[in-house]
């Protein structure tokens, strides 16, 4: 049996970039869409995805008793179903979900007791639903009669696959350590911290597994350790974040964290995300001498964000969407298969990368 799940796994992704043509359209940043749809962005889960909120917030956000219930019912529910929908109408074959920033409630289920394990477990949970509702939707519109989707008279429909997205330690950290976790920190802290998420998410309906913004080598090993001994039923992919284009955000070897995920039986994909998009093409190259499993890409949108300022800021590398795609020809030719974007990136980037993939030989 266990070798069945494996080997499915390992083929997961290698079959659908084949049923795609190829190559992938990965979903965009969250955070800039909901709050074009209305969310309240000053709620930290909603910005926890790049910011890495501090535990002053956390506490704050505790008494907003309204959370929960707004969250698992129905506002917020709809707000991210949207921006999924949003996302799959620009053309993108893999959503992620929100649970990057769910995790923080687990933050809260830990040091507060207001909330139960259970009801923790349930928002990690929906998160999925609302990505599988999204598809759902979408595909019942693609079926509706638009002749895009008919081909000889068949309805034809791209494959869309729901990752189940995993922050990192650092995230829940809130220190800004970029990764330097320090020697307190051991491959047992990061798998017990890790564990019970990774067991949720994997029996939750996702496709597959995001382990995001990987920022060292030793959360790489604990993630395809808990993978091999949870004998996790779905695939992963693995995605370092890089500051300088030449090593992952800690100062480990981008090679080394690659070799990593290569040797993980459950990891269907290795890559890049929330890194400018002027590293990508050196860190592609980089791990393609790693791996030869895909390479999945999905850089921010070369903005920085000022912890201090509590925003945004444009630098040299900021690229608007002409630009971002401009780069894809290359990223491919590089050798990466999946591309899309992190912060600060929207639909309309998703459907320019789209566009110009299809025009890609
Ligand atoms: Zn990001």
């Amino acid at each position: 049996m266990e070798l069945g799940i494996v080997e499915t796994s390992s083929t997961l992704m290698t079959d659908f970039l084949q049923k795609c043509g190829g190559y992938a359209v990965v979903d965009g940043g969250f955070a800039t869409e909901l709050e074009r749809h209305g969310a309240d962005l000053n709620d930290p889960l909603w910005s926890a995805k790049c910011l890495f909120s501090s535990p002053h917030l956390v506490r704050k956000l505790l008494f907003s008793t309204a959370f929960l219930s707004c969250w698992s019912m129905t506002e917020y529910s709809c707000l991210i179903r949207q921006v999924h929908l949003d996302y799959l109408h620009a053309g993108a074959s893999i959503i992620i979900t929100a649970s990057y920033q769910v995790f923080l409630i687990f933050i809260i289920q830990l040091y507060y007791t207001s909330l139960s394990e259970e009801e923790a477990e349930l928002l990690l949970r929906r998160s999925v639903e609302i990505a599988c509702e999204a598809r759902e939707i979408y595909f019942d519109k693609c079926t509706e009669g638009s002749s895009d989707y008919i081909e000889s008279g068949n309805i034809s429909r791209r494959p869309v696959l729901v990752a189940a997205s995993i922050g990192s330690y650092g995230a829940y950290l809130a220190d800004g350590s970029d990764g330097k976790y320090g020697d307190a920190v051991t491959l047992k802290t990061l798998k017990d911290f890790h564990r019970r998420r990774l067991q949720i998410l994997a029996k939750s309906g996702a496709d597959l597994i995001a382990f995001e913004t990987i920022p060292n080598k030793l959360e790489a090993k604990a993630y395809a350790e808990l993978l091999e001994e949870e004998e996790t039923n779905i695939p992963a992919w693995f995605s370092f974040n890089s500051k300088d284009g030449i090593n992952v955000v800690s100062g480990d070897s981008i090679l080394e964290c690659a070799s990593i995920a290569d040797s993980c039986k459950r990891a269907v994909a290795v890559g890049i995300n929330c890194t400018p998009p002027r590293f990508i093409h050196g860190l592609v190259l980089s791990i393609q001498k790693a791996t030869s499993k895909p390479i999945v890409i999905y850089p921010n949108s070369g903005e920085t964000y000022n912890a201090g300022l509590k925003q945004w800021t444009k630098s040299s590398g900021v690229v608007v969407d002409e630009d971002f795609v401009s780069y894809i020809g290359k990223w491919r030719e590089a050798g990466a298969s999946l591309f899309g974007g992190c912060c600060r990136t929207t639909p309309n980037t998703i459907r320019a990368i789209s566009r110009v993939l299809s025009k890609c030989p």
